[in-house]
């Protein structure tokens, strides 16, 4: 069968309004789409009922509003069509009313302390840019989330926000310098997900995994990744059978994922879906992420999203591409053959390098999480500090704009190579190391981790970024009708751009030692985790990106706070309760088992060398146990602490120090016991399993 064939079947998409609704009804969605109009109760009711038919012919029996809470997941509840006419009669309905607002009960969802039982009502609006679509017999309409009183309680609505921001700002600076006229801009977000595979069966025998998706303790295996034969290599038979049955349904919801292929570490994978408007492209990967897990357990495998399941190999990400089109498709960050008189692309470009330099800490916080910690700052995904790539051509280019240089001719020619994408200059136009790298007509940053919902980074780009071009239109604006000066201004614009912020372009190796001495030279921040930007952002003036543009008030950035503070209270609780459990269930029973193995042999024999091992593990098992007393009473006290702020510090300093410490131990001892006492499938068990 032909791929377009069931492509988008299971979606209720443009071209299906088109199609099924009355003429009239579907310029009028498409007017309420473009935020210009509000959709009317008649229109809302045919296009309900335009839904309603299409999803029952496509075995649909329930619709549900569908939404991403604050913890940045999904949810939904089912609501059957059926319903009973007066006469006593069953009826399949769907109303416009029904389609455009639902009430869930909002009292079991995170809220930040912003919604009290009492008041729990919340309210589900439709979001009439994303496609609705159907999974197994349920109809799901993408909506927003708010409490009774209008607080946000989801990433869609900000993002939409944050999105509708950017485009009036960005289209007024475009229409300065463009005889085409845009209406509007859009944020257009292509993402990269990577994931590991594991064996089921070698996954059902590890709580650390089934709790955590990360082992907490694993010795190395003889074979990581040293030998770098993974990449782009041979997919393995059941990964590929998995892949197609992952493409059927992604395709048929109309999903263009596009690359498949072998990551770096043992089990590792990606998927890369074509980029799209900025929502759906979100709304496309946390279908993704839900698909790649069920199609997994199909396959007798487990998808882990962690960004960290193994120590020692590569963890896993989610490279967020970013660029602002107009509706009539100019992309903003495209750098034509002669981007020094290209005034749209320099000053969205100067606008990225401000908001990266301005905004470090909040970028980190937007893409981190317990979980991403494990994974930042490695000698592998971008380190800790954020920086900016441009390539070195463009580099040179914004330099000379800095230093008042005349910028020569002759390096223009080299451009070309940009705009035939596919033809890199030099080497270093593809840098791996850095959070945002410019990789051609686009800024792809690479900070996020693999679990993580991309909303909150989408967000933050696009609000900063709406603030800081709002700074640059209020400059431009008076010279509207003067291009000579207006032109001036763009150059002067940049010029301070690059005098106050250029310090986060660098384009050599983000990796080295040499870069981290550099980065603390210019200043830059380095957090060490997602505790310590979370804490620092408290000192961040937010007013002006986040308050002054509606996107979020005081008190939803409290409570986002609050929120995450409890993220990393209960990810570093669950750590340690795990690994208390693995203690005393797997890991010292291992060890006890094999004492007694060698004390047999001992009976018989004298050796030496097996008495030295028999009490290096004996050692071992007496400090694991003292470890694990210590653990628990730390764990104890942990639970009690009231405040906050102190809860999340004692779990990610204290807490979080100790469990490292016993995966010390346990690794340590795990290669002297023999394979029949092992009561944990071993790193080597289970990079060999697929
Ligand atoms: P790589 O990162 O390996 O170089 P690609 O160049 O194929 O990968 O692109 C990676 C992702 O970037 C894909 O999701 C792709 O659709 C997306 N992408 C390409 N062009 C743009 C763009 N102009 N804006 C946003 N995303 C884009
Ligand atoms: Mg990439």
């Amino acid at each position: 069968m032909k791929t377009t064939e069931n492509f988008g079947v299971k979606v209720f998409n443009k071209e299906k309004m088109k199609e099924k609704l009355p003429y009239p009804i579907y310029l009028k969605w498409k007017d309420a789409q473009r935020v210009e109009k509000d959709l009317d109760k008649e229109s809302a009711d045919a296009i309900a009922h335009a839904m309603k038919d299409w999803a029952i012919a496509n075995g649909a029996t329930h619709f549900a509003h569908w939404f991403q809470p604050l913890n940045g997941h999904t949810a939904k509840k089912y609501v059957a069509f059926l319903d009973r006419t007066v006469d006593g009669d069953p009826i399949e309905r769907f109303s416009g009313k029904e389609l455009i607002k639902g009430e869930p009960d909002a009292s079991s969802f995170p809220s930040g302390g912003m919604r009290s039982t009492f008041e729990a009502r919340g309210y589900t609006y439709w979001d009439l840019t994303a496609n609705s679509f159907i999974i197994g017999n349920v109809l799901y309409i993408p909506t927003i989330f708010m409490s009774y009183y209008g607080e946000k309680l989801d990433k869609r609505g900000p993002l939409l926000d944050s999105c509708n921001i950017l485009s009036d700002v960005g289209r007024d600076i475009v229409n300065l310098f463009s005889d085409t006229h845009a209406y509007r801009m859009r944020v257009k977000v292509g993402l990269e997900q990577e994931f590991f595979l594991v064996d089921k069966k070698l996954y059902d025998k590890r709580s650390d995994l089934i709790n955590i998706g990360r082992t907490l303790v694993g010795a190395p295996s003889p074979k990581g990744q040293e030998f770098e034969d993974r990449y782009f290599g041979q997919i393995p038979k059941r990964v590929e059978e998995f892949y197609k049955d992952v493409d059927k349904r992604l395709w048929e919801l109309g999903i263009y994922s596009k690359t498949e292929h072998n990551e770096n570490a043992p089990l590792q994978f990606e998927l890369a879906s074509i980029f799209e408007n900025a929502n759906v492209a979100i709304d496309d990967n946390l279908l993704c992420m839900n698909i790649l897990k069920e199609e997994a357990l199909k396959h007798g495998m487990v998808c882990l999203l962690h960004e960290k399941p193994f120590d020692g190999v590569n963890g896993s990400g989610k490279h967020n591409n970013y660029s602002i089109t107009t509706n009539y498709g100019l992309n903003c960050f495209e750098p034509g053959e002669d981007p020094y008189n290209n005034n749209v692309f320099l000053l969205f470009t100067a606008a990225i390098i401000k908001v990266c330099h301005k905004y470090q800490t909040l970028l980190r916080l937007c893409s981190s999480s317990p979980s991403n910690d494990y994974r930042l700052g490695g000698l592998e995904a971008p380190p800790a500090i954020i920086s900016v790539f441009l390539g070195s051509d463009l580099e040179d280019l914004f330099n000379a704009i800095r230093d008042d240089e005349e910028y020569s001719n002759d390096s223009k020619s080299k451009f070309r190579a940009y705009s035939l994408k596919d033809i890199p200059l030099d080497t270093s136009d593809r840098n791996r190391t850095s959070a945002m790298s410019f990789t051609g007509n686009k800024f792809e940053f690479r900070m996020l981790g693999s679990s993580k919902n991309a909303s909150d980074i989408n967000i933050c780009l696009n609000t900063a970024m709406a603030e800081v071009l709002g700074e640059m239109k209020d400059i431009l604006m008076p010279y509207k009708d003067d291009k000579i000066n207006l032109r001036k201004k763009v150059l002067e614009i940049v010029k301070d751009v690059m005098k106050k912020h250029g310090d986060i372009v660098y384009s050599g190796d983000n990796y080295s030692k040499e870069w981290k001495e550099e980065a603390i030279k210019r200043g830059l921040k380095n957090h060490k985790n997602y505790l310590e930007a979370l804490l620092d952002a408290k000192n961040l003036d937010l007013k002006k990106i986040f308050i002054d543009s509606n996107i979020f008030t005081s008190n939803e950035l409290r409570a986002l706070y609050e929120i995450s503070c409890k993220e990393i209270i209960n990810y570093n609780l669950l750590e340690v309760k795990t690994l208390l459990s693995m203690l005393t269930k797997d890991i010292c029973q291992s060890l006890q088992s094999e004492l007694r193995d060698i004390e047999e042999i001992l009976k018989f024999t004298e050796n030496k060398e097996l008495k030295k091992i028999y009490d290096t593990i004996n050692n071992c098992l007496s400090d694991l146990y003292n470890k694990y007393f210590d653990l628990k009473l730390s764990y104890e006290h942990a639970v009690k602490i009231e405040n906050l702020e102190d809860k999340a510090k004692f779990t990610q300093n204290d807490l979080h120090e100790k469990v490292l410490d016993i995966r010390e131990v346990s690794d340590k001892v795990e290669v002297l016991i023999s394979r029949k006492n092992l009561n944990l499938p071993t790193y080597e068990d289970m990079f060999n399993s697929l």
